[in-house]
């Protein structure tokens, strides 16, 4: 059996989607890039959305519509894709690293609060925090939210893997991408929706907002030759405005069957020794972007690597989510991080194991992947 670790949910639908673009005048810059910006709008409960050409570029215009430079300092996590850490290093601003909760795998709030008190005792230019809501969940905002206030530093979220989730209180809910000053979701195929490459912006900030929509715009407002700043060309095209309009229109089911492939997978790893299912924070609903699987902390990186090739070798494509991005070859040349600098992030991440996750997983396949997992797990024993 071959299976991939994630893979688009591509309908008729979709192809009808796109094929009508290119029917048209308008494959960029068209009606469909508003539409799609005004349904993520709708759906994440965001006042502005902006769409870009990737997720790493929406985190890089937040970076620089809130006039993060050279030398300021932003605290954010080492456990995470490679673009939450790498947008601060695109402005010459520097990624100050906080360990993770060894449970969530969510940045530690204690770790955060003493980072700041000893950055602002030193003077340094600490000015915002960007937290990830890892495999889909959400990163205590509530939290965040008030730590971020008290010491008057800018939020940013990294929710290129939560489009969907939500939590709820007082009866309302609030989704993943809008809890801090602004939010980004991504639309790479292996995310929960797809555009091919693809990224958006959520703020309810009308300037953020603004400056974010001129620097994806040649640093202009609308056409024309007058250009304010520095700006690039990071616009996403009609076409896969198109794909991620139809895509949105799906997402509720999508996300439903991501969630009960999860829970196979919860069910079938739970009770065993030396594995378990990652122990997701509380939330009203999680659209989960990875199924992680852990092994127990007596088990080494290189275990987990002859694992992971095993699978590979009975046709099971799973992942090393993620290595700590502070131990990176240019971030350690950089600022001379090691090995043991942030030990839970690079504990948990040496035992991680990313199971494939996509709509289309049959429960055959399922039980081979979860079948296959325990047998090898079991060898260890
Ligand atoms: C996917 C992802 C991104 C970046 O998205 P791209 O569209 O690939 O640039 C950023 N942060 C996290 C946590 C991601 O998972």
């Amino acid at each position: 059996m071959d299976i991939p670790h994630a893979r688009p949910d591509i309908t008729p639908r979709e192809i009808k989607a796109v094929t009508a673009v290119l029917k048209t005048p308008f494959l960029a810059r068209g009606p469909k890039l508003e539409e799609f910006e005004n349904a993520i709008a709708r759906y994440a409960g965001a006042r502005y959305a902006i769409s870009v050409n990737s997720g790493t570029s929406a985190l890089h215009l937040i970076v620089r519509a809130l006039d993060v430079g050279p030398g300021d300092m932003v605290i954010t996590t080492p456990f995470s894709f490679i673009a939450s850490s790498n947008c601060i290093l695109f402005e010459g601003a520097i990624p100050v690293f906080v360990d993770i909760d060894p449970k969530t795998a969510m940045i530690d709030l204690a770790l955060v609060e003493k980072k700041i008190e000893e950055l602002q005792k030193a003077k340094k230019p600490l000015k915002a925090i960007l937290a990830v809501d890892i495999f889909g969940n959400l990163a205590a905002w509530g939290e965040l939210q008030r730590i971020a206030r008290r010491y008057h530093l800018f939020l940013i979220e990294d929710s290129a893997q939560a489009l969907g989730t939500f939590t709820q209180f007082h009866g309302k809910k609030h989704m993943a991408g809008t809890f801090g000053d602004a939010g980004i979701f991504a639309f790479f195929p292996n995310k929960q929706i797809t555009t091919g490459e693809g990224g958006m912006v959520v703020t309810n900030n009308a300037r953020i907002a603004k400056t974010v929509r001129m620097l994806r715009n040649y640093g202009r407002e609308k056409g024309g030759y007058s250009h304010q700043f520095l700006g690039y060309n990071f616009h996403l095209s009609d076409i896969n405005c198109a794909l991620g309009i139809a895509q949105l229109s799906r997402i509720e089911t999508l996300i439903a069957k991501r969630a009960k492939i999860i829970a196979f997978y919860r069910r079938a790893l739970k009770g065993h020794d030396g594995i378990s299912f990652y122990e997701a924070p509380p939330s009203a609903r999680v659209s989960w972007f990875s199924a992680i699987a852990l092994l127990a902390d007596r088990y080494t990186e290189k275990q987990r690597d002859a694992l992971l090739r095993m699978l590979a070798k009975k046709g099971i494509d799973c992942r090393n989510y993620y290595p700590p991005i502070h131990l990176q070859p240019f971030y350690q040349k950089q600022f001379r991080y090691k090995k043991g600098d942030f030990p839970c992030a690079e504990s948990y991440a040496s035992r991680t194991i990313g199971l494939p996750l996509y709509p289309l997983l049959s429960v055959r396949q399922l039980s081979y992947v979860t079948k296959t997992l325990l047998d090898l797990v079991k060898r260890y024993e």
